[in-house]
């Protein structure tokens, strides 16, 4: 079956940003494989960074469960100051994984989406586009290859993003899909406090009250999190006549398609 390398900051991106699509896969049997940047141990509000790293993989390993993945890895760098990591490091972290696992499918963040105020997030579209760009090349890292792995090119991209530029892939996550998305959301109990008590911060702050969120309890995130994940999959999916839906900006077989003969191109079975 095909392979899948899922390359994020943090726990929970790919779960928000693709998992919906990503246990659609898994349910037909591709093999995906997580790999997170950092380790999470600044997203809280109420935890110590200690904590927060003690939960990282276990909260991971367990939406892992939920989806199907085929394992999940941490490079533990420390959450919100990837930047501090050089570029070439991350990058070439990323392409060890790649070339290791030789995926059909690399999916991580668009570099070139607009308005992504996070650094982790930046940092890590950057350095991972690039390793899928350029893990063919053998004199990138010949480290790598001294050790035993081999070049290897990636057939295909999905960039994902808060704000989504040039979308050509949409995904159909209507039943299922959308119901271990949100049940594997629910395993980052911590992330989840923190993505409500954040959004309280901001209403707080606003002229206006919204009662029905502000009034919870953040640890009483389920109706919240359900909420929001149904309304931007069933906004996304209206565009294509699906209940709900994720899409993508999908980069395949280098751009070649345009050249393919009259017999067209195959779309995916997902
Ligand atoms: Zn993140």
């Amino acid at each position: 079956m095909p392979t899948v390398l899922v390359v994020t900051a943090h726990g929970d991106d790919m779960e928000f940003f693709a998992g919906g699509t990503i246990s659609k896969l898994c349910m037909l049997g591709y093999d995906v494989h997580l790999l997170m940047a950092t380790d999470n141990a600044r997203g809280t509000f109420e935890l110590s960074a200690e904590q927060m790293f003690g939960l990282r993989l276990r909260e991971a390993e367990a939406a892992a469960k939920v989806l199907g993945l085929r394992s999940v890895s941490c490079l533990d760098y420390p959450d919100g100051n990837l930047c501090d990591t050089p570029h070439t490091t991350l990058r070439g972290q990323f392409m060890e994984a790649i070339r290791r696992l030789r995926p059909d499918i690399v999916f991580t963040f668009d570099p070139w989406a607009p308005y992504e105020g996070h650094p982790d997030h930046r940092a890590v579209s950057w350095a991972a586009m690039e390793a899928a760009s350029f893990s063919h090349f053998p004199l990138y890292y010949p480290e790598q290859l001294a050790a035993g792995l081999a070049p290897f090119y990636v057939p295909e991209t999905y960039f994902f993003a808060k704000s989504p530029i040039d979308v050509n892939r949409p995904v159909d996550v209507s039943g299922e899909a959308i119901e271990r998305k949100i049940a594997a959301l629910y395993c980052y109990d911590s992330q989840m406090v923190l993505t409500l008590a954040d959004v309280q911060y901001a209403i707080q702050s606003a002229p206006y009250d919204v009662p029905e969120v502000t009034g919870l309890d953040p640890h009483d995130y389920r109706g919240f999190i359900d909420n929001r994940v149904r309304t931007t999959a069933r906004i996304i999916g209206k565009k294509y006549g699906f209940e709900y839906g994720e899409h993508f900006r999908r980069v395949r077989w280098g751009g070649t398609e345009r050249m393919a003969g009259p017999g067209g191109v195959p779309e995916e079975g997902f």
